[in-house]
């Protein structure tokens, strides 16, 4: 759907990220056949870029689009092995008696409770006074408690 060659220095529509508008650009750089850097004429800001259909696609991704494709936190090995220690630990445990999370709970390493925001989470230890170590589906958390 090229009409015409874009080269450096011809004015384009494309959206501004400053003006949150389209409006004309001039070309600053190209890469082969595409557009890679503007100037907006309107503000005279210089940024990569965007084609005013490209922008609108992304505002409105439709569903089912890969969003989440990219791995999840592939940098830590802890984080995985200890979801998976989570898992394990989850598959011997009985989720009917998970005792609901209360700060002023009393626990025992190896006890299930049951958090408003992390979910269910096994203690793995009683560390400090009134401070235990509980392993949720996203790591471990440091829990108030009493002991
Ligand atoms: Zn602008």
């Amino acid at each position: 759907m090229i009409k015409k060659k874009l080269a450096a220095s011809d004015t384009i529509e494309a959206k501004c990220t400053r003006c949150k508008a389209v409006f004309n650009h001039t070309i600053v750089a190209m890469v082969e056949d595409k557009v890679v850097r503007v100037k907006c004429n309107t503000c005279g800001g210089t940024h990569n870029y965007h084609s005013p259909k490209e922008v609108k696609e992304k505002v409105s991704r439709p569903a089912g689009q890969r969003a989440a494709a990219a791995p999840r936190k592939p940098k830590k090995d802890s984080a995985a092995a200890l979801l998976e220690e989570w898992e394990a630990l989850l598959q011997t445990k009985d989720r009917s008696k998970a005792i609901p999370y209360n700060q002023q709970g009393k626990f025992r390493v190896n006890d299930l409770t049951d958090h408003p925001i992390f979910g269910l989470g096994v203690v793995r230890t009683t560390t400090k006074p009134n401070k235990m170590e509980v392993l949720f589906g996203e790591g471990l958390k440091i829990m108030r408690c009493a002991l």
